[in-house]
């Protein structure tokens, strides 16, 4: 009776619901983007990003001089 685990076999991205954690960024409890690895005072955190810090740092690379 394999089919009793299919649940376990989704592969579909439309069955993924939101997760929402605490972005290592903002610090506020966001919707999750992705994972992501930044420098902090010289240590590599990883660790998920929200969708406003993402777009934010992620999106069009505009550089102020
Ligand atoms: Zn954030």
């Amino acid at each position: 009776m394999a089919w009793n685990n299919r649940e376990n076999n989704s592969t579909n991205p439309h069955d993924l619901t939101p997760v929402i954690d605490r972005c290592i960024n903002c610090g506020n409890h966001e919707q999750v983007h992705t994972q992501i690895t930044m420098e902090y005072e010289g240590s590599l955190n990883t660790g998920p990003i929200c969708r406003k810090c993402y777009s934010t740092n992620s999106g069009p690379k505009i550089t102020q001089f």
